[in-house]
């Protein structure tokens, strides 16, 4: 029986084949770093951070997994998980990383390039949410609870469902008389810090 060549056996093949599957991230890794900020390089993969998060029970790709595809140039993969979305900014994860991997401004900034791009997501309500939560804070730099609810209401369309616009108004009527609903909307006096920082946003770092 003659000896095959290890060099161009099937699995030399195949495992090419599944390197190829993950193509190098082109200029994903340096672009998000520079606009969010974050220092992704510095992970080393130690996991404390999925370790510490409360919620990574709801997530389809742990915290350290978003980095690691981040570093690895994975945009499309990141940009379509739902981990982004289950976040909750708690802070836990970044805490604890021996590198200060800032994971919370991470899925912010991935959040926002989803927004941005009008890019369907499994966590429609959550990003319908996002938007109307950002609309309140540009309107008047802060959030009226009335508003939001109603604003958000109209764009997921819950409000053309008796059943849902019941709930939320018995919900509301409740707030209201244990006083944690504002019938008067506040302002903050420099709406033109608000407006710039919206503006400054936008602007690539
Ligand atoms: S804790 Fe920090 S270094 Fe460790 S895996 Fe998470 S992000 Fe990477
Ligand atoms: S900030 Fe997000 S990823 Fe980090 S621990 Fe909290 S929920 Fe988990």
């Amino acid at each position: 029986m003659t000896k095959r060549d290890p060099y161009t056996t099937d699995a030399v093949r195949e495992t090419a084949a599944s390197i190829c599957l993950l193509p190098p991230g082109g200029n994903f890794l340096k672009k998000a770093q520079a606009e969010s900020g974050v220092n992704i390089s510095a992970c080393f993969g130690c996991r404390k951070c999925s370790n510490g998060c409360p919620v990574q029970f709801a997530m389809d790709m742990y915290p350290c997994q978003v980095v690691r595809y981040a570093q690895l140039g994975q945009e499309d993969r990141l940009k379509d998980c739902e981990t982004i979305w289950v976040c909750s900014s708690c802070q836990t994860c970044v805490t604890r990383c021996p590198n200060d991997v800032d994971i919370p401004r991470l899925m912010d900034y991935l959040k926002e390039t989803v927004a941005g791009e009008r890019r369907p997501t499994l966590q429609k309500r959550v990003l319908q949410f996002h938007r109307t939560f950002l609309r309140e804070i540009k309107t008047r730099g802060r959030v009226f609870e009335a508003s939001l609810i109603t604003r958000q209401m109209i764009r997921s369309g819950d409000f053309v469902n008796p059943g849902k616009v019941i709930k939320t108004a018995r919900l509301g009527v409740a707030m209201l008389r244990r006083g944690r609903l504002r019938i008067i909307p506040d302002r903050v006096k420099d709406r033109k810090w608000i407006k710039a920082l919206f503006k400054e946003e936008r602007k690539p770092l």
